[in-house]
């Protein structure tokens, strides 16, 4: 039987925060950003094994203390210069292990997503097991849109309708993943795109407002607050 399989890759330097520490490490609610997700992922029962993706120099990951998630992950320091190379190289490094096999399912999850909870997680799962080609964790996009030019004046409202905000989990077959990342445009931001490019269609599946990418300073507050009602041990 297929194997759900988590991957995060944590080997980004978050410059945009402004801070010398990579945002994966900055402190929410006491712990790192990165051990909430883990604390998710190694938490559902179904997922076999979490893997995390670190940059080949990464010198934070050994000042903390990860003893508590011992038994279910496993690290490489097989970054790449992007997201996707880096999910990449977690894949292959997987396999080379022997965790994953072709048709093994496989949750890429940023680090940057601390807010992730189980029954996202589960609701994943349950409606992707058995699904042809996998899907995404996405919310219906809420705001009006505007297109701007060059000097922030707006040119046009966009319609929204059947717009979604992507998220992660990301959860497709190892082995189609890692096909279409090898063929993957330069630029893409997330697996579902090298997906898409392949010509598939991802399933949507709804995500939450707590499952948000922190990715300016002032999205640590709002972070805080929510993993707040979490329990976290
Ligand atoms: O920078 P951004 O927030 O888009 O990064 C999303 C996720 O991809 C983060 O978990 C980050 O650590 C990871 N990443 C990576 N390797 C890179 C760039 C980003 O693993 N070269």
């Amino acid at each position: 039987m297929a194997k759900f399989i988590a991957l995060i890759p944590a080997a980004g330097s978050g410059s945009r925060m402004g801070e010398a520490i990579p945002k994966q490490y900055r402190l929410l609610a006491g712990k790192p950003m990165i051990y909430h997700a883990l604390h998710t992922l190694c938490d559902t029962t179904r997922i076999s094994t979490v893997c995390v993706v670190l940059a080949p120099d990464d010198t934070e990951w050994l000042q903390h203390d990860w003893s508590k998630f011992s038994g279910k992950i496993r690290v490489f320091n097989c970054g790449g210069a992007t997201r996707a190379e880096s999910v990449t190289n977690g894949l292959k490094a997987l396999y080379a292990a022997g965790y994953a096999l072709d048709q093994d399912w496989i949750l890429v999850h940023d680090a940057a997503r601390p807010g992730l909870s189980t029954i996202l997680v589960n609701r994943l799962l349950d409606q992707l097991a058995d699904d042809e080609i996998g899907g995404l964790l996405a919310v219906p996009l809420a705001d009006t849109l505007k297109r701007a030019d060059d000097i922030d004046r707006v040119i046009r409202t966009e319609p929204r309708e059947r717009l979604w905000q992507a998220q992660t989990p990301q959860m497709f077959r190892a082995k189609l993943l890692l096909e279409a990342l090898k063929k993957a445009p330069a630029n893409i931001t997330d697996d579902a795109s090298a997906i898409e490019a392949l010509g598939f269609s991802p399933k949507l599946i709804m995500g939450d407002a707590y499952n948000f990418k922190v990715t300016y300073p002032q999205d640590l507050k709002l972070a805080e607050l929510i993993l707040q009602n979490y329990s976290i041990t």
